[in-house]
């Protein structure tokens, strides 16, 4: 891990940033870089939303072609599955030997976008969404996150990515460098296993099961679903083991004999096959074709996560608990 020592953030002090998009990250990190004494420019469709939002901020916006072309460094702080088109409408005005920043390798890694020669690829990518990178920054503080070089035609790569990692506030987290391949690989494969894939059906299978089996949905609510925070909040401050401690030995011995059968060999060995998918590009085909054809399996599981039961009895109970803060 490096951190803000071991850092030199003059690279990235002398070089003029265009942020593209401000969205989560792009509002985010345009505001860390300025706030750090960047010269920072956030480019923007001509009828974004966002920049009202910039001008509110203080922030200097202007086209995305015209940011572009006045940047030694350019961020693409767009969904991923707009850059490739935005990339190839910037291409021509790209500066000789420019710096391109990512905040995930998808696009670069699997040959969505294919960068000029002359150019510098790299990725600067916090730990955290937009909100938290900003809040931290704020309360003098930065999220984790990684830095990696796909192409270094200046050889300088690594130093601007430190630089721009470290404006962000990265440096107080602390900075792991990677490659695109890992970052890319790993961050798809931890979504589908286990931050949206596997908790949310995680979740979902259990509460159909108590409500199945003719209990009170609300209690099934509570029980799979309201306390997974407290449970998230222990692993993430104390770690899994004392997280085995802190519970009572029942729900501990509940744990070890019955945990390994939600989690069993056959739920490994789809781990081992979805990872698989992930390395040889089936799941980025997969996708690409689900988006080209606009998004019929999407909108399909949307439209039924939206109606499902746990979602009618949460919602009242989230607002009364809102309303209790
Ligand atoms: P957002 O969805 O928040 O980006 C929205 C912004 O992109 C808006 O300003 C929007 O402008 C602009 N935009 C969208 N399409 C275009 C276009 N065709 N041309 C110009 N501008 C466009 O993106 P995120 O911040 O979620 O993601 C950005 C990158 O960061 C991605 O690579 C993502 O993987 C990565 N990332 C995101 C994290 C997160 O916290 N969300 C965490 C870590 C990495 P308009 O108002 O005109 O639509
Ligand atoms: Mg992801």
């Amino acid at each position: 891990m490096l951190y803000n020592n071991d850092i030199d953030i003059a690279p990235i002090l002398a070089r003029k940033v265009a942020v593209i998009g401000y969205g989560s990250q792009g509002r985010a990190q345009a505001l860390n870089l300025r706030d750090s004494g960047v010269d920072v420019t956030v480019g923007l469709r001509p009828k974004s939303p966002g920049r009202e939002q910039a001008a509110a901020d203080g922030v200097a916006v202007a086209d995305v072609v015209e940011a572009v072309a006045a940047a030694d460094v350019v961020a693409m702080l767009i969904p991923d599955e707009a850059q490739p088109a935005v990339y190839r409408s910037i291409e021509p005005s790209l500066r000789e030997g420019a710096t391109l920043v990512f905040a995930h390798g998808f696009n670069i890694y699997y040959g969505r976008i294919e960068p000029r020669a002359d150019l510098d690829v790299v990725m600067a990518a916090p730990f955290g969404i937009g909100e938290k990178v900003r809040s931290l920054y704020e309360a003098g503080g930065g999220t984790a996150g990684m830095v990696a070089v796909d192409a270094d035609a200046s050889g300088h790569a690594l130093s601007i990515a430190l630089g721009f990692a470290k404006a962000l506030g990265l440096g107080h987290g602390g900075v792991i460098e990677t490659t695109f391949k890992e970052e890319t690989e790993t961050d798809l494969f931890a979504e589908q296993a286990v931050l949206c894939g596997g908790l949310t059906h995680l979740i979902t299978a259990a509460y159909e099961t108590l409500v199945g089996a003719g209990y009170a949905p609300e209690i099934a609510y509570f029980s799979c679903l309201h306390e997974v925070k407290l449970m998230a909040d222990v692993i993430h401050t104390e770690g899994i083991a004392r997280m085995r401690e802190s519970i009572s030995s029942t729900a501990a011995f509940g744990d070890a004999t019955r945990g390994p059968r939600v989690i069993n060999e056959q739920s490994r060995r789809e781990m081992a096959a979805m990872l698989d998918e992930i390395r040889d590009g089936r799941f980025a085909e997969e996708q690409a074709r689900e988006m080209a054809a606009g998004g019929p399996v999407l909108a399909e599981y949307r439209r039924e996560a939206a109606g499902h039961s746990i979602e009618k009895v949460g919602r009242p109970l989230r607002e009364a608990m809102k309303n209790e803060d």
